[in-house]
């Protein structure tokens, strides 16, 4: 059996998610557990400890979760590092190339509709010149008749 100690310490807790707001670390009250494994323990014959484990649990429920996603949250004796973008690249950026793709997707899907919008114009354009060569020529008639003749007459005159 390990030798298992319980002990009320100062830690950081944080959300899991790095886009929520609660990613950043809050201090907080958690129970250290340290579970101590000894040479005898473990079938040996050696004096002293082999290995050991230390886990934190939060000292108040309340803690445990995030308060803005409602996700459970991690506690930790550490400060979580901060490393230097040394890539240049965005820390985002794999999460960025799906939207990208559906940029470049709703921009050609725009251009297709404006493509499509075009050619009903075309076609609209088209028929408006059919139609005004038609009335054109209907105007054009009675002048090559010649002038003097008289208007065809309607029934109520
Ligand atoms: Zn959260």
């Amino acid at each position: 059996m390990p030798n298992v100690e319980h002990e009320l310490v100062d830690a950081l807790a944080s959300c899991k998610n790095s886009r929520c707001v609660g990613y950043k670390q809050q201090p907080v009250k958690a129970i250290r557990t340290t579970a101590e494994y000894t040479y005898i323990d473990l079938g040996g014959d050696l004096p002293g400890v082999e290995r050991s484990t230390i886990m934190f649990g939060f000292a108040d429920l309340a803690d445990a979760q995030c308060e803005h996603c409602g996700e459970p949250r991690l506690v930790s004796d550490q400060t979580r590092p901060i490393y230097p973008n040394i890539s240049g690249q965005p820390q985002d950026a794999l999460l960025a190339i799906g939207q990208d793709s559906e940029r470049v997707r709703d921009l050609e899907l725009a251009n297709a509709k404006h493509e499509a919008e075009m050619a009903q114009m075309q076609v609209a354009m088209e028929r408006m010149i059919i139609a005004n060569e038609r009335l054109m020529a209907q105007l054009e008639e009675p002048a090559r008749r010649g002038p003097g003749r008289p208007r065809k007459e309607t029934a109520g005159e």
